[in-house]
């Protein structure tokens, strides 16, 4: 690549796409940051299970969240993140958290605070890759580049199951089902729903390993760069 890749690239998509590994890969290869915006509703949500707050119970959550501290890291190569200084970066993986992410980031108060700090930390960066569901459409409508990845949601739950090692075909299926049940609740939630901004790149990852998605990528970053050049 002969251009340095200045501004902002936004990869938005449902669960299960590989996004993460991509988006990791693609802020390596342009030296740039990296902000995992899903780590931050995790991290929000981690606070509300400690608080014993329940998730569905979107003024308890705003009140809980508001008193949080939530920080995340932009480095490409480390996952930082903490709630009230504590590291929750494996905790914030694990099923309950999971299971309960969708409610506490479907509040709007939470979605204000997390979008603000989100453009507070890409303002610091020359570059930076941002993963999530709503940043080419809400936290960032005027990104340099903006990828929508999707795959096949049978696909998805297959590369799921590979990453946590599990090969039980009942519990693919159960992957299966929870992947669905997080879109539908991320796609018609009314704040902020996933779904492509009008100016994004859809990008179909089944047919493309993740090297593939990356290689991808890095060409539409440096052909927007050689037109603004
Ligand atoms: O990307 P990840 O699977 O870690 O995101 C976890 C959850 O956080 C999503 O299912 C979604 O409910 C929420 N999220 C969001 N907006 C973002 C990023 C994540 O609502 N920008």
């Amino acid at each position: 690549m002969t251009a340095t890749f200045r501004g902002q690239v936004t990869l938005d998509g449902p669960s299960g796409t590989g996004k993460s590994t991509v988006a990791r890969g693609v802020a390596a290869r342009l030296g740039a940051s990296y902000l995992d915006t899903g780590a931050m509703y995790r991290a929000a949500t981690v606070a509300v299970l400690d608080a014993g707050v329940d998730p569905e119970d979107a003024d308890a959550v705003e009140r809980t969240v508001a008193a949080a501290r939530i920080e995340v890291g932009t480095e490409a190569g480390t996952e930082l993140v903490l709630v009230d200084g504590v590291d929750v970066a494996t905790r914030i993986r694990g099923a309950e958290v999971t299971r309960n992410v969708s409610a506490v980031s479907a509040v709007p108060a939470v979605r204000r605070q997390l979008v603000d700090q989100q453009r507070a930390l890409v303002a610091a960066a020359d570059a930076v890759v941002v993963e999530g569901r709503d940043i080419g459409t809400v936290v960032l409508p005027r990104a340099t580049l903006k990828v929508y990845l999707t795959a096949a949601p049978e696909v998805r739950a297959e590369r799921r199951a590979g990453q946590l090692g599990i090969t039980d075909p009942a519990e693919i299926a159960a992957l299966a089902a929870d992947l669905r049940r997080r879109d539908e609740y991320d796609s018609s939630r009314a704040d902020s729903p996933l779904r492509p901004a009008e100016d994004a790149v859809v990008v179909d990852s089944t047919e493309l390993d993740q090297q593939g998605v990356i290689e991808r990528i890095l060409e539409l970053a440096a052909v927007g760069a050689g037109e603004r050049a």
